[in-house]
């Protein structure tokens, strides 16, 4: 049999995936993420959906994050590893597959740690779409880490956001973070404190890495109307936010069975009230009611952000070169003489 005959399986590598984002552009990737996360949110109902599957360790966790639509299944291995980075290494690194459902075959498979933060980053920005104050302009971005950039240029793209005013304990990493944004048309203000930071932003986004109960934000630093977008906490025994500012926050969250255990509210009773994204994305509940309020998305990144922004890059890739062919599935003539195969390539 040719080779060009097999089943292959497109492989979209790092490189590849870079090429892709310079090619199809950054704002218009990370707008296409959120618009394909909003329409599967849509379909809540038709999707599979399980918390994640996590095995955690002293140092970190490393978790499988599956759904389905009946149509199509996918996955995402992703570890979070806050210490990596004084080893050089990335805190959070990724792979996604997409498969058929009637044949199980694999259809996709793809590089997710570049994609990771594309997809959190789209996601942050749709649910703030819906639940900022209006004409919000200026965003504390919180943690300067790998997310940061991502995420301030989704809040660009998306949300009309105009400051970014950036804070993290490590000031080499607001410095590049302030670099990579230069350019950008966002008007960049590095901040020596947290308090500094939130002085006068509409948005504060969260994204420190710490395996431990963090306070990043007190309940004072938060006044009446801001919206909370906070991305680090998402792992039991790590979270971001002193529980005062979760007794005042409406909090609005992807899948309660995975965030109760994983976010913010892990700090709160098993039956605190919180609101489903997708209920607000289809209109039956409300986002932000009134000025005062105080919104908190309490981000932990659910599968089927995964699933929309893997069917994102398959649309995408189509008639390029933005990948590769794998050989990954064992294909005989007779579907029967696997053995006949092994002995045959002898
Ligand atoms: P990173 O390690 O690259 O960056 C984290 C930054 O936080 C570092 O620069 C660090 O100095 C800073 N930091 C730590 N403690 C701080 C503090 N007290 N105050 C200010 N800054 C502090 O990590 P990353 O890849 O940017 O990820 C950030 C967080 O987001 C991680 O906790 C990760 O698990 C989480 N994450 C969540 C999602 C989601 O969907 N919710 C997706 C991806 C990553």
């Amino acid at each position: 049999m040719q080779p060009s005959e097999k089943a292959l399986v497109p492989f979209v590598s790092v490189d590849n995936m870079m090429r892709l984002v310079h090619h199809v552009g950054l704002d218009t990737i990370l707008v296409r993420i959120a618009e394909e996360i909003e329409k599967d949110f849509l379909r809540w109902d038709t999707f599979d959906k399980t918390p994640r599957v996590a095995s955690h360790s002293d140092v970190g966790v490393i978790e499988l994050m599956p759904t389905s639509d009946g149509e199509m299944y996918g996955f995402k291995y992703v570890n979070g590893h806050p210490k990596n980075t004084a080893d050089g290494l990335q805190t959070v690194t990724a792979f996604g597959l997409l498969a058929d459902v009637q044949t199980g075959y694999p259809v996709l498979l793809s590089e997710m740690t570049l994609l990771t933060a594309l997809r959190t980053a789209a996601m942050s920005a749709l649910a703030a779409k819906h639940l900022a104050p209006k004409g919000a302009k200026t965003m504390a971005m919180i943690g300067n880490g790998a997310q940061s950039e991502f995420q301030c240029r989704a809040f660009q793209a998306i949300c009309g956001i105009e400051t970014v005013r950036l804070y993290d304990i490590d000031r080499d990493a607001t410095s590049k973070c302030a670099r990579n944004l230069a350019g950008s048309g966002l008007y960049v203000v590095p901040c020596r404190t947290g308090e500094d930071a939130i002085t006068g932003a509409d948005i504060i986004t969260t994204c420190t890495a710490d395996k431990q109960y963090a306070t990043i934000l007190t309940d004072n630093m938060v006044g009446a109307g801001v919206h909370i977008n906070a991305i680090g906490g998402d792992c039991p025994g790590k979270t971001e936010l002193h529980k005062d500012i979760l007794h005042r926050s409406e909090i609005f969250v992807e899948y309660p069975p995975q965030t109760r255990v994983e976010g913010e509210i892990q700090a709160l009773a098993d039956d605190h009230p919180v609101t489903e994204l997708h209920d607000v994305f289809a209109g039956r509940t409300q986002g932000r009611t009134d000025d005062k309020q105080i919104t908190l998305f309490d981000s932990v990144g659910f599968a089927i952000e995964d699933f929309s922004a893997l069917r994102t890059v398959k649309s995408l890739i189509q008639d390029t070169n933005m990948y590769d062919d794998l050989d990954m599935l064992a294909d005989p003539d007779d579907p029967r003489d696997l053995f006949g195969m092994l002995q045959r390539a002898k």
